[in-house]
């Protein structure tokens, strides 16, 4: 079927729904989601929101954008990083008046707490600065946001898998989208686009991504030819749990979790002496993956599987069940143990995407060239670039609906200037033959997709993970391009129509490999250490060769090619990062 509107929203996580709820105030808008929204990972957010309100300690929302200049080790764009940090102010309160049920202070204001890397008065001490609501924080927000939605009449395509953009030139015509119940391929025509397909942290064995974070937007615009920002800045969080990477929030620690070697040392002393525990979260993962490999680690034979203790027991059971009851949850389901009397065995997970579509602040994709018309992104697919080579916690959760927001909004305004989309009948056509050379595959014996899917992920995970080289890196430059190359040649077992998950599975699959590359091509070309890309051969940081953003362009001949663009350093100079 062709459908017509405009505006369409790929995505319902945290980022889609804010940007339809703004669009919808002029423009006709669409929804189109390979989840129901509730599902998106937002939902999975436990710890909070920065913003500089000011109800439990002094804040000043400066202080909030240098802090998040400074843990992204400055590849930061400042302007944005002002814009992030005053808006997100607005922002909660906006949250809140559309009936958010932050957790509160006993004088009924709305409550904040520690995270890691937010201080006052430009690194003085750790400031209360998280806005949350237990510890379900993002589950809230797709509520809030989602009934907003609906009463605005915001329509929604949910199990639509977008599999291609349309695009006239540097002017964008619409998506091209597989229904899940159907397996019919459909056209949504729109004179704007927006991406805000979430996080692609499935490309690593230990994550604490959902399954369907597989960076589908991402991968579909660098197939259509748009550069990919920051690729090589991928974050570790330092708490998941042991062997499976789910997330234990670092509102544990904002509440005064410590972290333990097998000695019982508190050795975030030893890394970072003022914030401790609350340092930004790449120290935090590296002081980990040290005591680990020093043999500190909780089984202590220097193995990357080993673990350290993250103690929340001296709380109190009061305190664990009010502040983090989901995490109290998960351990006695996964751990079988209680975090009120027992400590939490955990260890680096792949969480975080800082780099990906580049945008400008009203979230229009641009390249070296400028904005392209009509074609938008935001939220963890986006790079803005407000978390530069490290983002601190909470600021996703303010990324995307301060940037979600300020897209939606430009698109409001550019519809009712624009001409409806010029798309030619064969628009899908592109999509079809993509999926009828998955369905068909090239060569009869094929190879074995689960097989693929897990050698990818562990390439990624022990070639391009916390610490980092030149000879590790080209291994998983040249595994990716050997595994890309097996997946041409797959054979699905589920030929058929209807719900073939199978089917979409590949194409996320094939999405993760070209970003995959991308990723493990942009952090060989940086020799240089910065944030979350931390290098064993170039341990420094080095501001005269490389304080500079990367662009990765992915070519038809499967290379990838390399530009660079400015950081915009405007407001405070590149400073040595100590805490
Ligand atoms: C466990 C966990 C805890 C976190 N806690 C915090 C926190 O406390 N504070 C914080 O600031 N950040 C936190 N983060 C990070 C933050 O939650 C995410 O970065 C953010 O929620 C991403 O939101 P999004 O809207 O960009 O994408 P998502 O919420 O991931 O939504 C993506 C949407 O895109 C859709 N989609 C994807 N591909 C396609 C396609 N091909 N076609 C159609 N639709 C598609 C999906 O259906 C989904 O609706 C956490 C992340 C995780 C994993």
């Amino acid at each position: 079927m062709t459908y017509e509107f405009d505006a369409v929203i790929v995505g319902g996580g945290g980022a889609g729904l804010y940007a339809a709820l703004e669009a919808s105030q002029t423009a006709k808008t669409a929804v189109v989601s390979k989840l129901y929204p509730m599902r998106s990972h937002t939902g999975a957010a436990q710890g909070g929101i920065g913003a500089a309100l000011g109800n439990v300690d002094r804040d000043r929302p400066e202080w909030h954008a240098f802090d998040t200049v400074k843990g992204g080790d400055y590849l930061v764009d400042q302007e944005a990083a002002r814009i992030l940090s005053d808006d997100a102010v607005r922002a909660v309160y906006d949250l809140e008046n559309r009936g958010l049920p932050f957790s509160r202070t006993p004088e009924g204001r709305i409550d904040q707490r520690r995270f890691g890397g937010h201080t006052s008065n430009f690194g003085e001490q750790a400031v209360k600065r998280s806005c949350y609501a237990a510890d379900r924080t993002g589950h809230m927000i797709l509520q809030t946001l989602y009934q907003q939605c609906i009463k605005n009449d915001v329509q929604f395509y949910d199990e639509f898998q977008v599999v291609d953009v349309i695009m006239n030139g540097r002017t964008v015509g619409g998506v091209v989208a597989f229904e899940l119940k159907t397996g019919e391929i459909h056209t949504f025509k729109a004179k704007a686009v927006l991406f805000a397909t979430g996080g692609f942290g499935r490309m690593f064995r230990i994550t604490s991504n959902a399954h369907a974070n597989t960076g589908d937007g991402p991968a579909i615009l660098a197939r259509a030819g748009i550069p990919m920002e920051d690729m090589e800045f991928y974050q570790f969080h330092p708490t998941g749990i042991r062997g499976m990477g789910i997330l234990i929030t670092e509102g544990v620690r904002g509440e005064g979790g410590i972290l333990r070697n097998k000695d019982g040392e508190r050795f975030m002393e030893r890394y970072a002496p003022t914030l401790l525990d609350l340092a930004p979260r790449d120290m935090v993962s590296r002081a980990i993956m040290t005591e680990v490999l020093e043999g500190r680690g909780i089984r202590g034979d220097g193995k990357i599987d080993d673990f350290v203790y993250l103690d929340a027991t001296h709380l109190g059971r009061e305190t664990v069940e009010a502040k983090i009851p989901d995490i109290q949850d998960f351990c006695k389901t996964y751990l079988a143990i209680d975090p009120a009397t027992a400590a939490m065995p955990v260890q680096p997970t792949a969480h975080y995407a800082m780099g990906g579509i580049p945008t400008d602040t009203h979230g229009r994709v641009v390249d070296g060239t400028g904005a392209y018309n009509g074609l938008y992104a935001a939220g963890e697919c986006a790079c803005v670039s407000v978390h530069g080579a490290n983002r601190l916690g909470t600021n996703s959760l303010v990324d995307l609906i301060v940037f979600g927001r300020r897209a939606g909004q430009h698109i409001a305004e550019f519809v009712k200037g624009s001409d409806a989309p010029s798309v030619s009948p064969d628009a899908d056509g592109a999509a079809r033959k993509r999926i009828d050379r998955i369905r068909e595959a090239r060569n009869g014996d094929g190879g074995n997709p689960a097989d693929i899917y897990s050698r990818m992920q562990s390439t990624m995970m022990e070639n391009v993970g916390v610490y980092r080289d030149d000879d590790r890196m080209a291994v998983a430059v040249s595994d990716v391009q050997a595994l890309r190359e097996e997946f041409s040649f797959i054979k699905p077992q589920d030929t058929g129509t209807d719900f073939n998950a199978e089917i979409l599975g590949l194409l996320e699959l094939e999405n993760l490999l070209d970003l995959s590359l991308l990723t493990a091509a942009s952090a060989k070309n940086r020799t240089e250490s910065r944030g979350a890309h931390s290098r064993r051969d170039y341990p420094e940081r080095n501001d005269d060769e490389w304080l500079k953003h990367t662009l990765a362009r992915l070519t038809n001949s499967g290379e990838v090619e390399i530009e660079y663009k400015d950081v915009d350093i405007s407001i405070w100079e590149p400073k040595p990062r100590t805490y």
